[in-house]
This record gives structure tokens, sequence and C-alpha cells, in this order.
């Protein structure tokens, strides 16, 4: 962000700038008051935390929680609602009953092997559960948690101790980069059109300007992107690996057998490569959901009906039918662990949380890891403080990035480096990679070609081919663009999916997920933050992602067919679109940015 804006803005100088409230800055503000307060030490630290309140992101985690514990020792997960220890763990692999997902030769004759071994296996409901969990997935140590309930805690802890501030409801637009240093961040402006043009109310965002900048706002925030178009990224690094995570918290029905701290992670349905998790809290609550990734080939990727699919599959239906939604939602995960770690400090600045790469996909673990990092950080920013010494490049590598270096979080991170190239070859391939990693602590894996989400997706007539013919297609097609509905409702059911049955408390249609689970609002006065950079480009696309893989329905398409239509009022800000685009700009990005934006989800519950 360049700083010859012309208008005239408030700014004011604090010492420490944070963006974004998540673990990892939770990790950070926690260990860094603590210090302030033994120390001795009066710095201004504010943070500021784009959604409405502290605790409405969304993950509903299972976690060994070691860097919790450690800051923690006390820590009871019971303390905070919706928290209970992990006591029992299950992976299954559902098969697919319904007889409608994509499955290879190989992966079909597995399902027949299985369904003739029945028998002797442990099947139930046409699912099988792996008769052991390997170490490096298991969480017997540890516990369940709502983020956004953990996040509040942490949050009012931070806030009871006066040395830090946070304010929600404040999107940071970006950061202030001067002579390749970042000297603080710029709140977005308000009293704008959906175009960004001022109104009467126009009111310039503040410029904060800080000695150091600490940037934690997660996988698609948009100051870690305009840092890492900025600065680059580190040689041989990328992020080419997403998932888009959606879930639910739900009460469960009274004749659910579930216990509390019940773990199941599933794998083979509704489509081979979506994996899903079901973790039961006490009070007869559950947080569940699925996640579609990046290497899936469907060009109609709608997480929310597969999610209802997942949960109607007879293993898991037992247990949810008759349940209601609480809450729902969606959020993108940025997969490419630690080799999509930007860099990690430069003068002015640092990054933590799965934004700097801390999240394990061979774990399954992001919060604990961006929780570390924070302290971590927190630590190095004593100690230089302690120095008197200044946030530059060098000083926050020698103290900060050195610290990481010596981590468990880069330790295991390692290991899980390659851990999931094989998905990028085919399914079974990916499952085998990530087996080989695991059990030989990194250093076999299955290689494949690491290729972007927009190599991988398929056009719709090439995914369809031999299940739906041309000129149906075409139909569909034509009967969707008359009403301006997204086309995949229209195809998974000619696919052979059944239609969902809506009930009105836990399979209801996505527009009602929006009112019911997310309570989504946006509040009047922002400019839009989903942008269609290359119009042209959006123009001259057949496939239209974006309006297929939307979470929330809030892309959808627009009269002429041509650029899509936005609604930032239905926006989740999960950030799917951003990686989800299936044309490149000439600059080698996906055509859709992701700016920092106001409103979203309103539920605590996650
Ligand atoms: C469905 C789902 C299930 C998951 N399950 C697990 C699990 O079981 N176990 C596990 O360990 N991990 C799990 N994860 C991953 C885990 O949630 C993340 O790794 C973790 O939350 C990362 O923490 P963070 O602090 O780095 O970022 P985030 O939690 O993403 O927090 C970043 C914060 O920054 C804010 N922000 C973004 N942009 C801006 C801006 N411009 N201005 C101001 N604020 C901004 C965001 O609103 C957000 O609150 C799951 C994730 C999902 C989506
Ligand atoms: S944003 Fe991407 S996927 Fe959507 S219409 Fe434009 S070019 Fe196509
Ligand atoms: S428009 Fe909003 S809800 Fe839709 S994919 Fe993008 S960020 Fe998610």
């Amino acid at each position: 962000m360049t700083l010859e804006s012309p208008v005239e803005r408030q700014q004011i100088d604090v010492d420490i700038a944070c963006v974004g409230f998540g673990p990892g800055m939770g990790g950070f503000l926690t260990h860094l008051t603590r210090a302030l307060e033994t120390e001795g030490l009066l710095l201004q630290v504010m943070c500021y935390e784009r959604a409405d309140d502290i605790g409405f992101g969304v993950s509903g985690v299972v976690t060994r929680g070691r860097s919790i514990k450690k800051t923690f020792p006390e820590f009871l997960p019971t303390d905070i609602p919706m928290g209970f220890p992990v006591l029992e763990e299950r992976v299954l692999y559902l098969l697919d009953p319904v007889g409608a997902s994509r499955r290879s030769l190989s992966l079909r004759i597995l399902d027949r092997v299985l369904r003739l071994c029945k028998g002797v296996l442990p099947y139930e409901e046409h699912a099988v559960q792996f008769p052991f969990l390997p170490d490096f997935m298991r969480k017997h140590d540890g516990f369940l948690l709502s983020i956004g309930q953990f996040n509040q805690w942490a949050g009012q802890q931070i806030m009871g101790s006066g040395l830090a501030q946070i304010w929600p409801g404040m999107p940071v637009a970006g950061p202030l980069i001067e002579n390749q240093t970042v000297t603080g961040i710029r709140l977005v402006d308000q009293g704008l059109d959906r175009d960004g043009n001022r109104e009467e109310t126009f009111m310039p965002g503040m410029d904060v300007r800080a000695a150091l900048t600490v940037v934690g706002d997660g996988p698609v925030g948009a100051v870690g992107q305009q840092l890492d178009r900025h600065f680059g990224m580190p040689k041989g690094h990328h992020q080419h690996d997403w998932a888009v995570g959606m879930k639910m918290v739900v009460e469960l029905p009274e004749h659910c057998e579930l216990k509390p701290g019940t773990v199941i992670h599933t794998l083979g349905f509704p489509e081979p490569e979506i994996f899903g998790f079901l973790y039961v809290y006490p009070d007869r609550q559950a947080s569940l959901g699925i996640f579609v990734p990046s290497w899936f080939k469907s060009p109609v990727r709608t997480s929310y009906r597969y999610l209802q699919h997942w949960m109607m599959h007879p293993y898991l239906w037992r247990y949810l039918n008759g349940g209601k939604m609480l809450s729902w939602g969606a959020k993108s995960l940025q997969e490419s662990g630690r080799r999509g770690e930007p860099f990690l400090a430069g003068n002015g600045y640092a990054r933590i949380g799965e934004g700097s790469g801390s999240t394990n996909v061979l774990t399954g673990s992001g919060v604990d890891e961006a929780w570390e990092t924070g302290t971590i950080l927190a630590e190095a920013v004593i100690e230089l403080l302690k120095a008197k010494e200044p946030f530059t490049k060098e000083n926050l590598e020698r103290t900060y990035v050195k610290k990481r270096r010596a981590s468990w979080v880069e330790k295991e991170g390692r290991v899980a480096e390659k851990a999931r190239d094989g998905f990028h070859a085919g399914f079974l391939r990916g499952m085998m990679g990530m087996g080989l990693a695991g059990l030989t602590g990194g250093k076999l894996n299955m290689p494949a070609k690491v290729k972007k989400t927009q190599q991988h997706i398929q056009s719709v007539s090439d995914y369809f081919r031999g299940k739906i013919d041309a000129a149906e297609l075409e139909k569909i097609k034509t009967e969707c663009a008359a009403k301006k509905l997204s086309l995949h409702d229209a195809l998974m059911e000619k696919c052979g999916w059944p239609a969902i049955p809506h009930d009105g408390q836990l399979l209801v249609s996505h527009q009602d997920a929006l009112l019911m689970g997310g309570k989504v609002q946006a509040p009047a006065g922002y400019a839009d933050h989903v942008i269609f950079r290359d119009k042209a480009l959006c123009q001259c696309c057949v496939e239209k992602i974006c309006i297929e893989l939307c979470s929330a329905q809030a892309i959808t398409p627009s009269e002429d067919e041509g650029v899509p239509e936005f609604d930032r009022e239905k926006c989740v800000h999960c950030g799917a679109c951003l990686w989800n685009c299936s044309q490149e700009t000439e600059e080698g990005l996906g055509n859709i940015e992701f700016r920092a934006g106001a409103g979203g989800l309103h539920s605590a519950v996650n």
C-alpha cells in the first residue's frame, strides 16, 4: 500500500500494531502482556480484528494443545464452553451407499473387496473403521475446543491485563510500506459505496504507525497477501495447496449414543478426496464438517451440498438424524504448510500463525502450531526490547526466525512438508504418501508434481464426460443461466446424487444456513472486498468456478453470463474464491482479489 493518498488520514503512533485475532495472535499477546508485566515495560499494543467479534471465526478443533498447555499449565478444557478432553478416536473409510461418487477403477476394486470381506472387517453401515491409528494422527492427550469460545476466553484475559487492546470490527486494508520497511497498517475506508466511491459519510481509514507490525491474519488475510506480493516468497516456496473447510455445530438428537470426547475422522465419501470430521462436545453438541481440497478436479466443487450428503452417510446419519443446526460457516486452510512459508520477518514486521506456514497437514493440526509461533515471537520481541534493539529484519531473524527454526513446529513441519504431494497424482497415491511420510518421519513420500488449483480443475464437459452427454449438459447450462443458478445441484442430481430432504432444522437450504447458522451480516458503508481483477477474463471464462464453489452463494451468475455478481451481504469471508478461480491473470494470480472486508459470520459457537 503506498502512502501517496489524496485524502487526509488520521494517524496514530503505537509501539506494536497487530493484525487479526486468531490463535496465533492469542499466543503472541498472552505471552507479550505477561512479559511486559513481569519486566515492568509499558508499550502501546493495538490489535485489529476484521470480524465483528473476536469469537466469530470458524473452527471446531481437536488439538493436542501442547503449546496451549505450556502457556496455561492449569488449563482444563472443561473451563471453556464446549471444551472437552479427547477420549476416543476413530478413523473411517466411508463407502459410497448412493453410487454417485466418482471413484477410480482401483478404488472401486478396493470397495468391492471391502464389501466382500465385511464379515471379517470392522465394517458397519457402509463404513470400515481403521483397526489402529498411527501415532502421527493421534490426539489422545489433547482436547476438543470451539475456537470461537477459546478466542473469547484468551482475548478477555489479554484485555483484562490492560496491556494490549483488541479492536474487533476493524478490518486492516494493508501494510504501510516505505523503503522496504513496514511502518504500520492502514484501516479500511468507511462511507463508501460497493464500488469504492466516496459517499457523504466518507471516513478515511486511519494509519496506525508502529515500530513493529505483527501479522497474524490467517490463510487469506489481505495484509499477508500484500506482503507476499511486495516481498515475494522465499525461493522454492509456494502456496498451491488449499482446502475449504465447511462446518456446523449441531445439537445432537436425544437418541445419539456418541459420548463427549469422541473424535471421528472420515475419508472416501461423498467423494474420495473429501475428508470429514465429527467432534463430540458435552451437552449433546458436536462440531462436524468437511474439507474440499484444491487438488479436487471437479468444476462443481460445492462444499455445502457435499456437506449435506456427508452428514447423510448411513454411518453418521444414525447419530445425526433428528439433530439441529446451531451454527454454520466456512473458512479456507493454507495446506502448503512449511513449503508455503513466506518471509517470516522483515524490517518492521513479523508473520505468525497459519499465514506464516505453520499448519501441519500431516497431523491435521493448525491451532496449537499457530499459538506456538505467537509465543516464539513474543519471546523474541521481549528479548529485543530488553536489549533496546530495533525491529529490523536482521534482529528479527536473529531472534524470532532462529527460535522458530529450533522449534517443534519447524521440526514437525519438515516431516509433513511433502506428505500430501501424492494427492496431486491421485487419491490412493495421496493416502500412501501420507502413510509413508508419517511412518518414516518424512524420509519417504509419494512424489508428484504439485500443481496450482487452476491446473487441477477440469472443464465441465471433461469432468462429466461419460456421465452426462453433451446435449444434456448444454440444456442444464442454459436452464441454470436463465434462472441465475449455479450448476452444481442440477449436475449432481443428474449424476445420481439424491435431492436433499430438507427437514427445516439440520438439512436446510443454503440460504437458510446463512441466516440460521451463520447469522451473516454486512454493515453498510464498505466497498466490496471480492473484486474480479480482469473483467475480460471473466467474460470469456466458461467454467465460472467461482460461482460453483462459493461457500455462501454470494457469487452468482450475471444477466449476461459475463462477470459474475457479488453480494457482500451473503459473504462468509471464507476466502475460497481467492484460490479457486479457474483462470490466471498475466501476473500469475487468480482472477479474484480478496481484500479486507467487514461483516460475515456472527456466531461465536463455532
Ligand atoms: C473447518 C476447519 C476445521 C479445522 N480443524 C482443526 C483441528 O481440528 N485442529 C487444528 O489444530 N486446526 C484445525 N483447523 C485449522 C485452524 O483453525 C487454523 O490453523 C488456525 O485457526 C490458524 O490460526 P491463526 O491465528 O493463524 O489464523 P486464524 O484463526 O485464521 O485467525 C486470523 C484472524 O485474522 C483475521 N483477519 C484476517 N484478515 C484481516 C484483516 N485484513 N484485518 C483484520 N483482521 C483480519 C480473521 O478474521 C481471523 O480472526 C481447522 C480449520 C477449519 C477451517
Ligand atoms: S473469477 Fe475466475 S472463475 Fe470466476 S468468472 Fe472470473 S475468471 Fe472465471
Ligand atoms: S464470495 Fe465470500 S463466501 Fe463466497 S467463496 Fe468468496 S469469500 Fe467465500
